[in-house]
């Protein structure tokens, strides 16, 4: 499997830097399960922080990847109901920042809570993705927590509502599943 190594944080628009390799994105929700699915990546517990208190990472992470060579990029969590407009309208700005004319942003994949009906800042998000011509990668987090006849309805609903080619991927941090097929997915999308 895969090495993850956190390698840069940034907090604002002037820490933003070119990172000279292919980048994959990952973007959902404020607990959608963002931190869990990283570690999950790693198999490391703790290397992305999990957040007792949502809404409270506004950071860009860098992770290398190795081997692979290149970078995960964790974006800060959006849509946290008690995070002011201000704080939003921060967080969209270094988002665009980061994401507009960087060639070096290959996908983003985003999460989606598979218990959670589909919102507007899901579908913007999504909508935002593909209009500037970067790969999308949806994912639904949390299956363990639906039934299986339950998460096919729910992936062709992502599905349709999203006008997909394929229904997004089932993942689950707790039990691992689709690990190893969302590392493939994350290696092509990089090019590597
Ligand atoms: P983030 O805000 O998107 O980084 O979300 P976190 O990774 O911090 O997770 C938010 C909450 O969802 C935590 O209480 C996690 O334990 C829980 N969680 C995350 N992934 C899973 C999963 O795959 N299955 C289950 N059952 N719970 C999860």
């Amino acid at each position: 499997m895969p090495q993850l190594t956190l390698e840069s944080t940034i907090y604002t628009m002037d820490q933003l830097s070119v990172m000279p390799k292919p980048q994959v994105a990952m973007a959902g929700r404020s607990n959608v399960g963002k931190s869990s699915l990283i570690n999950c990546l790693a198999g490391r517990r703790k290397l992305a922080k999990i957040s007792s208190s949502p809404g409270k990472t506004r950071s860009l992470n860098f992770y290398g990847v190795s081997p692979g060579e290149f970078y995960l990029v964790d974006l800060p969590g959006y849509g946290y109901a008690r995070c002011s407009k201000k704080e939003r309208e921060k967080w969209r700005l270094l988002i665009a920042a980061y994401m507009e004319a960087n060639s070096y942003l290959k996908a983003v994949v985003a999460l989606f809570d598979c218990r959670l009906t589909p919102q507007m800042l899901d579908i913007e998000l999504a909508r935002y993705v593909t209009a500037m011509g970067v790969g999308l990668i949806p994912v639904l987090t949390k299956a363990d927590k639906c039934k299986q006849r339950d998460r096919a309805k729910i992936q062709k609903q992502w599905q349709e509502l999203l006008d997909l080619a394929k229904p997004p991927m089932c993942v689950s941090s707790k039990t691992g599943m689709n690990r190893d097929r969302l590392w493939t997915l994350l290696g092509a999308a990089a090019g590597v």
